[in-house]
């Protein structure tokens, strides 16, 4: 039997890439494949390493007959709690996040919900921030602080300007050979940034401009962009497309590494870490132990869970 990864899909048609060949070939499914404990519509998405075999040499098709087990995956969640999730990407490296602190700006609250979401995915997040060039020196004194405050919380951060290409190598290393999940605002140059690391890259003028944000989600994730062999870029709109995964109040701490380790040392096991008495994590923040503004956005994602409810 055959082994790939799953580069694209219009739903009942998979490309799978032949590994290590790099042959592509239209495969479907067959069988039943089921997620644990999840009702999805799709049951494979870009990302799934799969084994097939061939079906018809000359037509190029191929069936499925496994998908091998997942590093993670991603789902979004339908708004209806009874409908099926959607499942959008497996076996993501890493989540990237492009930001500027200028033109336009990418609030803290905005970073901090994208890391509790990779987070809640079990996927590394990176900071990506570019337009270096347009920084007067208290934005790049306060951009360092923010480096240091999101390195101590093991997050990678990398400096970039699209325009003049600096910083452009190092972000070219970061990708190398992975699946990234690449997000951002619209404007932040994300589209610059693929366009200057890869001017050779297999994608039409078409296709970077919807990778740059500007083109319809409807088929959210349905593929993937080979920016070279085995170095994968997935576009993804933004967290509010993405959709946080449904997340019960008392779980979202977890996401936060520096809340996640005192948990246990609230005087409640089930404090919410907002004005309940023996709480280590205001605690901690009294003490500058924990950021303010990590505190801040852990509040608003409270209230806004809170909300919804
Ligand atoms: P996207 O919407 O995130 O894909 O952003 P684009 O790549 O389309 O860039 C938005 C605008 O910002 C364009 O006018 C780019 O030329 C500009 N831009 C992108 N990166 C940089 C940068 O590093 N420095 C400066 N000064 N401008 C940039
Ligand atoms: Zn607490």
């Amino acid at each position: 039997m055959r082994q790939g990864l799953i580069i694209r899909s219009t739903g009942s048609w998979y490309d799978v890439r032949e590994e290590p060949s790099g042959h592509i070939w239209q495969c479907r499914l067959k069988g039943v494949f089921k997620i644990k404990g999840l009702k999805v519509t799709n049951p494979i998405a870009v990302g799934d390493r799969v084994r097939y075999e061939i079906e018809d040499e000359v037509e190029n098709t191929g069936t499925i007959l496994e998908i091998l087990p997942r590093e993670n995956y991603m789902i979004r969640q339908s708004v209806h709690k009874t409908a099926h999730a959607h499942l959008l990407a497996a076996n993501v490296d890493q989540a990237i996040l492009i930001a500027t602190l200028v033109f336009p700006r990418t609030s803290l609250g905005f970073i901090d919900r994208f890391l509790v979401t990779a987070e809640s995915f079990r996927i590394p997040g990176v900071l990506v921030f570019n337009k270096q060039d347009l920084l007067s020196e208290d934005f790049v004194a306060f951009q360092q602080e923010l480096i240091d405050l999101y390195e101590s919380l093991g997050y990678r951060c990398l400096t970039t300007t699209a325009i003049s290409g600096g910083g452009l190598e190092e972000l070219r290393q970061l990708l190398r050979g992975k699946i990234s999940l690449l997000s951002g605002h619209s404007g932040v140059g994300k589209s610059s940034l693929v366009n200057a690391i890869a001017p050779t890259l297999h994608l039409r003028t078409q296709e970077v401009s919807s990778f740059a944000n500007k083109g319809v989600h409807t088929t959210t994730f349905a593929e993937m962009f080979e920016l070279e062999a085995g170095t994968y870029l997935i576009d993804s709109p933004g967290i509010k497309e993405l959709g946080l995964v449904e997340m019960k109040p008392n779980e979202i701490s977890h996401y936060f590494p520096e809340m996640r380790d005192r948990l246990n040392e609230c005087r409640f096991h089930d404090c919410l870490h907002v004005n309940e008495p023996g709480c280590a994590v205001k605690q901690a923040v009294e003490d500058g132990a924990i950021a303010m503004s990590r505190f801040e956005s852990y509040l608003s994602m409270l209230g806004n869970q809170d909300n919804r409810r």
